[in-house]
């Protein structure tokens, strides 16, 4: 018997969206991704002490909620650039003061001035963080193959963006997992006055059944579960070892029918007819 992994309830398709800096337009940003079910992640630098900034943190729980926050280092500074021990501090007393403040755990990190090398992604893995951000777009719908090197579709402002939202949208190919990441600076559509770039790809790309609306370590988190699925050797059986449900597929399925997905709920084993 084969399977595939899914996404939740058996979706092939999920967006996730990621925005830095945690300045004052993310009031706004945030009440468009409310407004339509979109979901994303805001990187923050708790060390940054800019008055505006402070007063930003102090209403994080409520503004984020429903969002992910997670690190952008204490202040920004470029990570390649500085000691082991200089990005250890950076990163984890930004852990510490997120967590202070959100009394959530936080393990997830984009790069400031989107710098890192592989002595950085070494640094943070050890320190709790599971995914970074980078910068450079792949302009596909493809998921990491590193999740501390985890290059986002577009920047909200490339030209290719609707594209991109239409290939995802219309994506009917259940046997392929397909991700939409986008990712900017809530400022940057006060900056450029366009904020209409992000309020039409929200309406267009929301709403939408067989998409997953998550922010980014739900799907670094669940990509995770899903890879820690233990098959008997003829795949009938399968033992879900983590503590979130994972959503397999039928191979043999030929279509998106719901009828070849399967629920391996958190701790048990299911077999597969
Ligand atoms: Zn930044």
């Amino acid at each position: 018997m084969l399977t595939y992994i899914t996404f939740p309830e058996g979706r092939f398709k999920a967006l996730t969206m990621s925005y830095d800096d945690g300045r004052t337009q993310d009031r706004r940003l945030v009440e468009l991704f409310n407004k339509y079910g979109i979901r994303g992640t805001f990187h923050l630098n708790s060390g940054w002490m800019d008055p505006e900034l402070v007063e930003m943190r102090k209403e994080a729980v409520s503004l984020y909620e429903g969002h992910e926050i997670a690190t952008h280092s204490l202040t920004h500074p470029t990570l390649t650039r500085l000691s082991d021990t200089a990005v250890a501090y950076e990163i984890l007393e930004d852990r510490r003061n997120l967590e202070k403040l959100t009394g959530r755990i936080i393990r997830g990190h984009s790069y400031p001035n989107g710098a890192y090398n592989e002595n950085i992604k070494r640094i943070l893995n050890s320190l709790g963080i599971v995914y970074a951000r980078v910068v450079s777009p792949t302009l596909d719908l493809e998921l990491p193959e590193d999740y501390l090197e985890w290059h986002p579709t577009c920047h909200h402002s490339d030209p290719a963006l609707m594209d991109l939202a239409k290939k995802l949208v219309e994506f009917d190919r259940a046997q392929y997992l397909k991700l939409l990441y986008v990712w900017g600076h809530s400022y940057e559509f006060d900056r450029d006055d366009n904020w209409n770039i992000i309020e039409n790809f929200c309406e267009y790309v929301s709403g939408h059944e067989d998409i997953w609306y998550a922010t980014n370590i739900e799907i670094a988190d669940y990509m995770s579960a899903a890879r820690s699925i233990i098959y008997s050797a003829d795949g009938s059986l399968v033992y879900n070892p983590c503590a979130i449900d994972v959503w397999i597929r039928k191979v043999s399925g030929e279509g998106p029918e719901m009828s070849d997905v399967v629920r391996v709920p958190a701790g048990q084993t299911v077999r597969i007819k």
